[in-house]
C-alpha cells in the first residue's frame, strides 16, 4: 500500500486538491474533510473540488473551513494543483464533468478508496483497500501511519464517514478494525449525539414526505427475494428536496423477510436513470451494477442508465432475476 507515497505528496505551501464523485456521500466529504484537518495539523494547506455541490446534510461539516469548498471553481484550481488526491472513487467516470480536468492534469492523482473491482485513474500513488468499510476507515490507518495527530475536527469528520458508510455500523463492512477506528475517533473528541443530529435529525419536512411517497410504490417478488421502489417522477421538486434525501430508503425494501435483493430507480436531471442495488446474504450487487457500467461493493452498489424509467426498470429487472436464479442463498 502506498501510504509514504502517498504523504510524501503533503508539502507545505505545494496546491493540494481533494476531490470525490458526484453527489458525494458522507464518506467522501467526510473522508475530504478529516484529510484537511488532518494536513492543516502538519502545515499543509488543501482545498475541496467536488464535480457536484455539497448537499444540506453535510454542509456542517464545513462551518469551521470558511472557503475551503471551491467545487463551484473546481476545474480552474485542479488546472492549478501540484497534486490530487481522489477519495472514494474507483473509475474516473465518477467525477462526473471533472474527468477530463484530472485525467490530462499532468500532476500525481493518489487514489484513497475502499470499492471492489477494477477501475481506470490517472497516474499515482493508490492506497486501496476493499475490506474497508470507509475510505474514512483509510484515513484514519494513514493519520495513524504518517504519525499525524489525530484532532477533534479531523475525527468528527471520519466519524461521520464511518457512521454513514456501515449504516450507522450495522451493515457487514463493520469489521473490528472498523470499530477500533471509531473508538480512536470518539477518544479524540467526537460528540457521537451530535453527529447523529446533524446528519440524520437535522433533515427538511420534505425528507419524510419524500419516503412515504417512494415507499407507497413498494413491489416485492416473494419467490426471488427481490424488492423494488421508484421515486415517482418530480416527487423531489414537489417536496423541495434534493437527491441525497433519498439516502437508506432503498434499506427499506431490502428491510422485507425473504429479500435478498432490492433496488430503488430514479430520474436523475441529466435524463439518465440511476438505479441503487442492495443486497443480503451472498449476493453481488457489484458485479450485477458492472454489467452495465456501474460498480460499488458486494452489498451496495449502483449505476446511471440512458432511457426511460420504465425500459431500464425493465433492463435491470430482469438482469436481477436471473442474477438471483443463479444465486445460492445463505444469509
Ligand atoms: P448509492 O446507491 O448509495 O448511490 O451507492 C451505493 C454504492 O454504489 C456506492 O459505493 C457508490 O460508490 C456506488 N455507486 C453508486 N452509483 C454508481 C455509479 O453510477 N457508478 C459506479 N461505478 N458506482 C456507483
Ligand atoms: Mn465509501
Amino acid at each position: 500500500m502506498a501510504i509514504p507515497e502517498i504523504a510524501q505528496l503533503f508539502v507545505p505551501g505545494k496546491r493540494i486538491c481533494l476531490t470525490t464523485h458526484v453527489n458525494p456521500d458522507g464518506d467522501g466529504l467526510g473522508s475530504e474533510v478529516g484529510l484537511v484537518h488532518l494536513l492543516r495539523g502538519i502545515g499543509v494547506d488543501a482545498i475541496i473540488t467536488n464535480p457536484t455541490s455539497t448537499p444540506d446534510r453535510f454542509a456542517f461539516l464545513f462551518s469551521d473551513l470558511p472557503g475551503v469548498d471551491r467545487s463551484a471553481q473546481a476545474v480552474k484550481e485542479l488546472r492549478r494543483a501540484d497534486a490530487i488526491v481522489v477519495l472514494d472513487i474507483a473509475d474516473l467516470s465518477r467525477l462526473g464533468i471533472l474527468s477530463s480536468t484530472v485525467k490530462d492534469c499532468g500532476v500525481p492523482v493518489a487514489c484513497i478508496d475502499h470499492h471492489v473491482g477494477p477501475g481506470v485513474l490517472p497516474d499515482g500513488p493508490r492506497f486501496v483497500d476493499p475490506t474497508a468499510a470507509a475510505t474514512g476507515e483509510l484515513i484514519v490507518m494513514l493519520a495513524r501511519e504518517a504519525g499525524w495527530p489525530m484532532t477533534a475536527p479531523a475525527a468528527r469528520a471520519l466519524y461521520v464517514a464511518l457512521v454513514t458508510d456501515t449504516g450507522g455500523f450495522r451493515f457487514s463492512n463493520t469489521r473490528p478494525r472498523t470499530l477500533r477506528a471509531a473508538a480512536d475517533l470518539v477518544e479524540a473528541g467526537v460528540d457521537t449525539e451530535q453527529v447523529y443530529l446533524d446528519v440524520y435529525a437535522n433533515a427538511p419536512v420534505g425528507r419524510p414526505r419524500l419516503l412515504a411517497d417512494v415507499l407507497q410504490t413498494l413491489v416485492i417478488e416473494e419467490d426471488r427475494g427481490l424488492a423494488w421502489v421508484t421515486v415517482p417522477p418530480g416527487a423531489l421538486e414537489r417536496h423541495g428536496v434534493d437527491p441525497d434525501d433519498l439516502d437508506g430508503i432503498v434499506e427499506h425494501a431490502r428491510s422485507v423477510r425473504g429479500v435478498r435483493m432490492a433496488m430503488l430507480f430514479r430520474e436523475m436531471s441529466g435524463g439518465r436513470i440511476k438505479v441503487s442495488l442492495r443486497s443480503v446474504g451472498n449476493v453481488d450487487v457489484a458485479a450485477l451494477a458492472r454489467q452495465f457500467g456501474g460498480g460499488g461493493h458486494t452489498k451496495a452498489a449502483g449505476v446511471a442508465l440512458p432511457g426511460s424509467l420504465a425500459s431500464v426498470q425493465t433492463l435491470m429487472l430482469d438482469a436481477a432475476r436471473s442474477a438471483l436464479g443463479a444465486a445460492t442463498f445463505s444469509a
